[in-house]
């Protein structure tokens, strides 16, 4: 996996930096992410598109050229840990969207297989203009699907054939979904595991947090049910007595809309540590990873502030008109219990974080509601504090996490000699306050500079892009 994942990052990207140029930032503030310190009056120096030196003493070769980099904050370049940006010619706005917002590397979570291909062939050209990428296959699911884009897995059998094409076709790992079956499941992780590739993605309905993470799914996307009823006191007892209920009296009894009740209240109570606990530990022996996408959660509801983003420049107008409506659409007391979800979603996530599970950052970028490409990764390090990480924790799940998520800790999320030239330049420490992640001073992409004219042009491309750009209803089933 490791092979086939590197090898794919180290795919020319943006425009690749012509191989002699060199780049010195100059009496930088470098935060080193791994020990959690602000090391002042550095020079980090570029050499095509990696870094060579980190240093108080480095000489800045002649020729080399100079960015003074005086009161800024250097950091690794984020990454964005859960997007789809191959479908309806979204890449075309999202891909100057991340570089503009310092997020030089995203995982794709998946669509459609020929979209897919489309535009992973597409960003692998030169000058394509894309971030890194690491590809998912499309969503294994069960049959039906739960989106018109997932790949259906209908059995144990064809599970084997499912991994095998994938794994020919050239994706990076292999996405999971709600739908598969226990034994279409199992079979998919014990044939992966065979082969050497990755599956993350969705805890499937079949199964429950922790047969997951044993299975060895490598990471676990948002705050699913599976996680919920994990972390709710006496929840798998409760869910299984609304389901005999419901398969023996029907969905209409009493006591089925009983057991039902009795399982809702027992979720909208909240997470509960001690219920947590076995399942997190689990997750941190078998390294199991979790990325909450938190700025979903946050978009359902958005405050006011979101509804009037500038940003919604950004997002295709009809997408736009259809967030506005569904916004005002929503009924107080709707509201009311999806702002208790998103608190008890910040409580899991902060004990999960506190239990030690590593921690991705992903917006789930798409078309959610008020998740915005690119700077949608700093609204998600806010919440990550808000859920009781440190900004510095925030911070790694978007750098050093994601790395070592990847097994790429030697080419990126830290600012080090022989890391891949992937950069933020901040106007303010990030450590101090997460929101100073918004703060960008420049960037560097696989060692091109992108300073703030090329950022102004990029952000005009995208919006230019995202009001030419149409969108579909809702892929959902
Ligand atoms: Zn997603």
């Amino acid at each position: 996996m490791r092979r086939t994942v590197l090898l794919a990052l180290l795919a020319c990207v943006v425009g690749c930096a012509p191989l002699s140029a060199q780049l010195a930032l100059t009496h930088a503030n470098v935060v080193d992410v791994e020990r959690g310190v602000v090391l002042t009056e550095r020079t980090v120096l570029i050499s095509g598109n990696r870094i060579v030196a980190v240093g108080a003493g480095v000489r800045v070769p002649a020729g080399a050229r100079v960015q003074d980099a005086r009161g800024k904050y250097v950091i690794p370049g984020l990454w964005d840990m859960h997007v789809h940006t191959s479908r309806e010619g979204r890449a075309l706005h999202f891909w100057p969207l991340f570089l503009a917002h310092g997020v030089t590397g995203v995982r794709e979570m998946g669509s459609y297989l020929d979209s897919l291909q489309h535009w992973r062939a597409a960003a692998r050209r030169p000058g394509s203009g894309a971030p890194r990428i690491v590809w998912s296959s499309p969503m294994l699911d069960g049959v039906p699907t739960s989106w018109v884009h997932g790949y259906g897995v209908p059995d144990a059998a064809r599970a084997r054939a499912a991994v095998d094409t994938m794994q020919r076709l050239g994706f990076d790992f292999l996405k999971v979904y709600e739908r598969l079956s226990r034994d279409t499941y199992l079979a998919i992780a014990a044939e992966s595991k065979r082969r050497g590739i990755p599956f993350a993605g969705h805890v499937p309905r079949a199964m429950t947090a922790m047969e997951a993470s044993d299975a060895g799914q490598r990471s676990f996307e948002h705050i699913t049910n599976a996680l919920t009823l994990a972390c709710t006191p006496r929840g798998a007892e409760l869910l299984d007595a609304f389901a005999k209920a419901r398969e023996s009296l029907g969905p209409d009894a009493d006591s089925t809309r009983g057991a039902l009740g009795r399982l809702r209240s027992a979720v909208a109570a909240g997470p509960e540590e001690d219920a947590c606990r076995p399942t997190f530990a689990r997750m941190v022996a078998n390294g199991t990873w979790l990325t909450p996408t938190l700025a979903v959660t946050h978009g359902q509801v958005p405050p006011d502030a979101l509804v009037a983003d500038p940003r919604l420049r950004f997002v295709p107008p009809a997408l736009a008109a259809r967030w506005r409506s569904g916004h005002a659409a929503a009924r107080p007391e709707d509201v009311q219990f999806e702002r208790r979800m998103e608190a008890n979603a910040w409580r899991l996530v902060g004990m999960a974080h506190r239990a030690g599970v590593g921690i991705l950052a992903g917006t789930d970028a798409s078309d959610e509601a008020y998740v915005f490409a690119g700077s949608g990764v700093h609204d998600e390090l806010a919440l990550l504090v808000r859920a009781g990480l440190s900004p510095l924790d925030a911070l790694r799940a978007a750098t050093l996490n994601p790395a070592r998520y990847l097994g790429a800790a030697d080419s990126l999320g830290t600012v080090a000699p022989g890391r891949l030239a992937d950069l933020v330049i901040l106007d303010a420490n990030p450590l101090a306050d997460i929101r100073n992640i918004t703060r960008i001073h420049a960037v560097v992409a696989n060692g091109r500079l992108i300073d703030a004219r090329e950022r102004a042009r990029l952000l005009a491309h995208a919006a230019a892009a995202a009001a030419r750009a149409g969108t579909a209803p809702p892929a959902r089933r």
